[in-house]
């Protein structure tokens, strides 16, 4: 007999669960898991893949335009959003039922409905309880929104997927990722976007140069960007339409108004407290490098913990979380150099540090930097600049910070950030010869620093 239901219950079915999950009954524990949505998580369902789909989506109507500058005529071309939004939602019910029977190919009970803690043991769903030796909570995030009047009129981005109508001027509020990948989408598809954030740049965080390079093609492509000025309030007004007062008193209608406002730990009602576990700035659990909370048989991974909100890294801490306790294989996930994208259009991505943080933790940083226009773009007479970008620690020659800003962003930084993470040398950049000709080349050719070390 078993003193619980299971060796291990899961709270929640996104990226860091379904991975928890499935690994650990491989390893051969007994697994529950309770999802109160839809298998698959934020990423799956509303986050990275139907956004990447809607990404593609909107990079046609570039192609199309750029095709003249080489001799192609393209027909009068039309876009339908309901057509998109069927197939986006045919292609992520495949995944979801992908999910499920890759869980229940592992030997984990799925149950449906939304988890409760009642103790340090014990689950509800709905009406029923399962007891369990250890628990895993892998509830992600939620977008919030800003607090001002009127704030329900708008959307967040779990809705953008699923609007009944594409909105012919849209307001984004905010300038982090999700913001800036949503007017490259809604801008590629005709939309008129403007983007309203508090702040004097868009991407804050990211590298500077990345930042202006991104914010000058997003500008080229007719983005409406306006920084230091956010929402007030909206109203309802008279045609239907939002109407947005800005903190500069300035007014204006839109559409649909998208706050991409950030997101916080998905904690409410979960019954944390009842389990005593403890939660940290912004209602994140507060985790150990084994991603224990401060009860000792609960455990947390991905977006809710707020360490880094990407899914690689979710799977990643759900995966070491089950080699360790259920493997034998006891190791942790690395939050070091984790490289990402901004599929933004242009689109950007980094691995290592951005310049700021370079400076901070070297004496002497050399920059090699190269602004240039891809040679996809000279035909179609389109001047956007691309970015390649080096930081090289001038001490022990390593390489500490990489970043594109231009065509296949993340498909080239995907690759070079094995050899950063691997601590490579500009030396051994040097040594490796270019495929000519690609943009990517820049990175193993650029041979003087812009801004030598100081
Ligand atoms: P989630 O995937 O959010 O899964 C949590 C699951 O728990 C959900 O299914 C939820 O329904 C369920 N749940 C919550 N509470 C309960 C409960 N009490 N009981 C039962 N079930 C519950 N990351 C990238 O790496 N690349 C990208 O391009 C990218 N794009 C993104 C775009 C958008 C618009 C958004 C919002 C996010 C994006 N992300 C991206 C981030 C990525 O989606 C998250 O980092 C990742 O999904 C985190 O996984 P998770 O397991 O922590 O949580």
């Amino acid at each position: 007999m078993h003193p619980y239901d299971y060796d291990l219950f899961v709270i929640g079915g996104g990226s860091g669960g379904v991975r928890a999950a499935r690994i650990s009954a491989g390893h051969g524990a007994r697994v529950g898991l309770c999802e109160e949505s839809r298998l698959g998580g934020t990423c799956v369902i509303r986050g990275c893949v139907p956004k990447k789909l809607m990404v593609f989506a909107s990079q046609f109507s570039e192609a199309f335009e750029d095709a003249a500058g080489y001799g192609w005529s393209v027909g009068e071309a039309r876009f339908d959003w309901p057509a998109l939004v069927a197939a986006k939602e045919k292609e992520i019910t495949r995944l979801e039922g992908v999910y499920g029977r890759l869980l229940e190919g592992a030997g984990v009970t799925v149950h449906e409905g939304r988890g409760r803690l009642i103790d340090a043991h014990t689950v509800e769903v709905g009406e029923r309880r399962f007891t369990a030796k250890t628990i895993l909570v892998a509830v992600g995030g939620r977008p919030t929104k800003l607090d001002i009047p009127g704030a329900e009129l708008g959307i967040i981005s779990d809705d953008a997927f699923d609007l009944p109508e594409q909105p012919k001027e849209l307001l984004i509020v905010g300038g982090g990722y999700i913001a800036v990948e949503f007017a490259g989408i809604f801008n590629g598809l005709g939309t008129k976007v403007t983007v309203a954030y508090r702040r004097d740049r868009i991407l804050r965080g990211f590298d500077e140069d990345v930042r202006r390079v991104v914010d000058a093609g997003m500008r080229e492509r007719g983005v409406d960007i306006r920084t230091q000025v956010c929402p007030a309030r909206l109203d309802r007004a008279d045609d239907g339409r939002i109407e947005v007062t800005f903190t500069d008193d300035s007014t204006a209608r839109y559409d649909q108004v998208f706050f991409a406002t950030g997101r916080s730990p998905y904690v409410g009602d979960l019954g944390l407290e009842a389990a005593g576990v403890t939660l940290g700035r912004g209602g994140r659990i507060e985790v150990d490098d084994d991603s224990r909370t401060s009860v000792e048989n609960i455990f947390a991974v991905g977006d809710v913990t707020d360490r880094i909100q990407l899914t690689p890294v979710a799977l990643a801490e759900g995966h070491a979380f089950a080699d360790t306790q259920y493997g034998g294989m006891p190791r942790q996930a690395s939050h070091d150099n984790v490289p990402s994208a901004v599929f933004s259009q242009p689109p950007a991505a980094s691995v290592g540090l951005a310049e700021h943080e370079a400076r901070e933790r070297c004496e002497a940083l050399d920059v090699y930097r190269s602004e240039f226009t891809p040679m996809r773009y000279t035909l179609a007479g389109r001047g956007e600049k691309a970015l390649m970008k080096l930081l090289v620690d001038r001490d022990s020659d390593r390489v500490l910070g990489l970043h594109v800003v231009g065509p296949d962003a993340g498909e080239i930084v995907q690759g070079f950030a094995v050899a950063v993470r691997a601590g490579l040398t500009k030396a051994d950049f040097d040594r490796t010869i270019g495929i000519h000709p690609t943009s990517a080349e820049e990175l193993v050719t650029m041979r003087v620093p812009v801004d030598p070390a100081t």
